[in-house]
């Protein structure tokens, strides 16, 4: 199954849903401080509360004073204690700020980021290829603290807001059954906005995020160190720019649309808070005045209305519109854990079976058409085969296909009698090592750039040394230690010479069936020739896999496949090739002049 066709069945989550998969996430992730932080949410919503409590009996004290029912000593004490508990109020509130801020959210990020790198390891490489999963990925990284500032809003409506609002609700219901309308008139207005904000920025985040990447990706062709040669000498900066802007256009109109749709649903969301409000006032009024509450109770909650309308407007305005916006990073993060994972059987290969693909077809996520169709092919124990054909014709899919990077579609494919479709990765890859078109220049030194092929082994300088000299490597003013990376103050090295390391990197990992698919398509055919030459000698006695467009490389392999359209159309040695009419034949016609000098 292809990855298209999980992916297109997006599951959409509905806001509870969400919360219920990413709380226990999020307190996996930093177990005590989500305590810690709840413990202070409750304390704090504790704290709003008694300050109302608080407030009345000062004024009643006072009301009580002035009638000569009380003295200035309890007045006294009253404003102390009222005085005791707001402080105690901003401490905790500090201590919580701190600790969210500054200790959980950090904290979290980099374990929730851990998560992601884990779950990528474990993820079917041909994932990769589907932009969903890619947008997932780019979303969930940046979304890290989102998701702890997510958490941390949930834990404050639960711990904070939900304390202080059964408190209060407690105590206005005792004081007078109807003055609970005003938790009501205050909540269900703000609720309802919560809930339209929600829809309306999970929305925007699903069509935004194509196009930030195709905006990040034109920014980068137009500032990355390795496009700026090419986007101006061909003078293409104009063209990126243009689609650029034109992508940031739709891209804010989108954010625009949204902003004014919350813009309106704010404002009515004032005019319903204050008629709450001033509805509320009036029930209190009303009790007053018919003496069902004391002037001190009627102080105290009318303090403590412009209190509750404003933290439901700190719940919404605030809270709710940075919930908003982080759903949609949390349900990215939650869909890449959902991702299937590629699982397997522990098995240890034997590449002394050799490696065979048997009637395989593979079809890239999103086409409908496959790339590989019907291909069956053995390479045995220390073969060199050399797949040769046009741009396009399947080549480097058959190689993803036969190192077991990619499982197929159909048929099946045995590396050393491990079928690739039933082992894990870690099984079929133990012994298989590659050096591809797009090979890496890691900004590293020398010596990591060849190591990091076999990290489980400690870094044998005598061995890097020869293997890069088998390469042809020119180390004459490069030691293993330099740092290969202007950017960080080491130095560069000419696009042969990367080439040069990328295939040491290949060669210095243990293998028995090694891959070298193109990498030096860059270079010209004679000097292609010889460095596959070197890489046949190197790689002798091992199953060896080599792509090329080139008949002079192709030549030094045992026998040669020649690919069109997916298809092996003919397999033989160069001789035998040659002698019949076919693709080959004429690609040799075509290129034996390239060869004529050497
Ligand atoms: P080249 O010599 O240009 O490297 P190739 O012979 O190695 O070409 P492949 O790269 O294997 O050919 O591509 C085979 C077919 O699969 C082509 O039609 C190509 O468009 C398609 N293809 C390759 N990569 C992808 C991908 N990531 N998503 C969808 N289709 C792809």
């Amino acid at each position: 199954m292809s990855t298209r066709s999980m992916n297109t069945k997006r599951t959409k989550y509905h806001l509870l849903q969400v919360i219920v998969r990413i709380i226990p996430i999020q307190i996996k992730s930093a177990p005590w401080n989500c305590l810690i932080e709840n413990c202070l949410a409750v304390m704090n919503g504790l704290s709003f509360a008694l300050s109302v409590v608080a407030t009345q009996y000062l004024f009643d004290v006072i009301a009580d004073a002035a009638v000569g029912k009380a003295g200035y000593r309890e007045c006294v004490i009253h404003l102390v204690i009222l005085a005791a508990v707001t402080f105690g109020q901003q401490m905790i509130n500090g201590i919580q700020n701190f600790h969210g801020i500054g200790v959980l959210l950090p904290k979290s990020a980099g374990r929730l980021t851990e998560r992601i790198h884990k779950k990528v390891m474990c993820i079917d490489p041909v994932t990769f290829e589907d932009t969903d999963f890619l947008d997932d990925l780019n979303k969930a990284k940046e979304g890290v603290r989102a998701i702890t500032m997510f958490c941390m809003l949930v834990f404050a409506c639960v711990s904070f807001y939900g304390i202080y609002f059964i408190v209060i609700g407690t105590y206005l219901f005792r004081l007078k059954p109807l003055l609970i309308l005003t938790l009501l008139l205050a909540f269900i207005p703000a609720m309802l906005a919560q809930t339209v904000h929600i829809r309306i920025f999970a929305h925007l985040e699903e069509e935004s995020a194509p196009l930030r990447r195709e905006c990040d990706y034109y920014q980068k062709a137009i500032c990355d160190r390795e496009y700026f040669k090419e986007t101006r000498i061909l003078g293409a900066y104009q063209f990126f720019y243009q689609l650029f802007d034109d992508t940031m256009k739709v891209l804010t109109g989108k954010m625009w649309k949204a902003e004014y749709k919350t813009a309106l649903l704010q404002l009515m969301l004032d005019c319903t808070t204050f008629a709450g409000m001033a509805a509320s006032a009036y029930m209190l009024f009303h009790a007053t005045m018919s003496g069902e509450i004391t002037v001190g109770m009627f102080a105290a909650v009318f303090a403590a209305l412009t209190q509750i309308f404003a933290i439901m407007q700190e719940v919404v305005r605030q809270h709710m519109g940075n919930m908003n916006r982080d759903i949609g990073k949390v349900v990215n993060f939650i869909r890449l854990l959902d991702l299937p994972e590629r699982a397997g059987e522990e098995g240890a290969s034997d590449l002394a079976k050799g490696i065979a693909a048997e009637n395989v077809s593979f079809c890239y996520p999103g086409r409908d058409t496959p790339s590989i169709k019907n291909v069956s092919l053995k390479i045995a124990a220390g073969e060199t085969i050399a797949i040769i054909g046009e741009n396009g014709a399947g080549k480097s899919t058959l190689v993803r296909l036969m190192t077991g990077i990619y499982r197929p579609t159909e048929g099946i494919v045995l590396i050393g009698g491990l079928d690739t479709a039933r082992y894990s990765s870690s099984s079929v890859l133990k012994e298989i090592s590659g050096v591809f078109q797009k090979y890496q220049r890691y900004k590293m030194s020398l010596k990591e750039n060849v190591a990091i092929s076999d990290f489980a082994i400690e870094a044998d300088s005598d061995k890097i040394l020869s293997i890069l000299n088998d390469t042809g490597f020119e180390k004459d003013n490069i030691q293993l230690e330099d740092m290969l990376s202007p950017e960080y103050g080491g130095i560069d090295i000419s696009g042969g010479q990367w080439q040069r390391v990328a295939i040491a990197r290949g060669l210095y990992r243990e293998n028995g069936f090694i891959v070298l698919d193109e990498p030096t398509s860059a270079i010209d055919p004679i000097e292609e020739t010889k460095i596959y030459k070197q890489f046949a000698r190197l790689a002798e006695g091992k199953s060896a896999l080599i792509v090329t467009h080139r008949i002079g490389s192709a030549k030094l392999a045992d026998r040669i496949v020649v690919m069109d359209a997916g298809r092996i159309v003919d397999i033989g040695t160069h001789e035998e090739l040659i002698a019949r009419p076919g693709q080959y034949a004429k690609m040799w016609e075509a290129q034996a002049q390239w060869y004529e000098r050497a």
